[in-house]
């Protein structure tokens, strides 16, 4: 198939690069254009603008930060429905609140094209290895036609149709607010447990064989315990995802007080600049106030 992929940060290189592997032809745009030569490497073409990345494309693919730029890709000038083929899919991986996923399908079937929303899970490493959790919403036999493009960048067992167009984004944010809500709550519990006396790696060994265990927990186990803050999911990302979170339980009329306290966190790290930084920053704040670091003693194995 001809697809076109937009958006290579740290999620769209590794799942475009699966795609142009599976043999698609494969054009490619980002703001950065330096983020294309990798692909280009692995066969796929530069594209001048998102436009150019869709003519003529069975699929287009995007990953961006925000519910806005993807409208701004979708719609803007030299967006991606001045060029769109009828018949052809938009298939958005960004994580975006369905409201945004509802307003970008209106546009799309205007333009006589269909539209997925279909955010992913299982961060950069996941993205990488191509076993990632897709959660897809819109017309199930659009999905159905584009599953096994999919299952180039998913894991298969792990690709599920939500439902209608907005339900992939509802559950994306379901699942975030988990994640990155069970993140404050471990900061919490590691400086008290540590404070109390516990060394970092006895907890880890307890929590992971116990009730308290958690993927939050076995990120820790890879990040924030071994002191490795390499960048992956950004703060300022992960605050986007809180806040769309607790903002769709506003327009419910539904109170959600611990996901508006667990935001907080996210927008303190954002006040004290560290937005860009891998999100496992949000822990600083904690050590700091219990004056210990998060991490396995020093003569403690290196975990895998
Ligand atoms: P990123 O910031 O690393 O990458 C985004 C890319 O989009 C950048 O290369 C940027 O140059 C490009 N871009 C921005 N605006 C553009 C525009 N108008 N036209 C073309 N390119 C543009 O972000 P990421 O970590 O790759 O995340 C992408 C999406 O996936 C986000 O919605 C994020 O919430 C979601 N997500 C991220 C992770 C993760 O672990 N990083 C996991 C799951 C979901």
């Amino acid at each position: 198939m001809k697809i076109g992929f937009i958006g290579l940060g740290n999620m769209g290189r590794h799942m475009a690069r699966h795609v142009v592997e599976g043999g698609h032809d494969l054009s490619v745009f980002d703001l950065s254009r330096e983020a294309g030569r990798p692909l280009e490497e692995s066969g796929a073409t530069w594209a001048a603008s998102p436009a150019e990345a869709a003519r003529g494309a069975d699929i287009i693919f995007t990953s961006l930060p925000m519910p806005a730029n993807v409208l701004e890709v979708a719609t803007g000038e030299g967006g991606v429905l001045s060029a769109i083929s009828p018949g052809a899919v938009f298939v958005d991986l960004s994580t975006i609140d369905p409201d945004t996923a509802i307003t970008l399908d209106a546009a799309v079937r205007a333009a006589g094209a269909h539209a997925l929303d279909s955010p992913v899970s299982g961060g950069t490493a996941g993205a990488e290895r191509g076993d990632l959790c897709l959660m897809v919403g819109g017309d199930r036999d659009v999905f159905e036609r584009v599953a096994p493009v999919l299952n180039l960048i998913g894991d298969a067992e792990k690709l599920v149709y939500c439902g209608k167009i907005g339900s992939g984004s509802i559950c994306k944010l379901a699942n975030n607010l988990i994640g990155l809500s069970t993140g404050v709550i471990l900061s919490e519990a590691f400086g008290m447990a540590m404070k109390a006396g516990v060394d970092a790696r006895t907890l880890y060994d307890v929590l992971t064989a116990s009730s308290g265990d958690s993927a939050a927990l076995r990120g820790w186990g890879t990040s924030i315990l071994k002191g490795d803050f390499s960048p992956g999911f950004m703060v300022d990302l992960a605050a986007k995802d809180i806040g769309l979170a607790t903002q769709l339980g506003r327009s419910l009329g539904l109170p959600m007080e611990a996901a508006n306290l667990a935001q907080q966190r996210f927008i303190e790290a954002q006040g004290r600049g560290w937005g860009r930084e891998a999100t496992p920053a949000i822990a600083r704040i904690q050590e700091e106030r219990a004056g210990i670091e998060f991490r396995f003693p020093e003569e403690d194995p290196p975990a895998d």
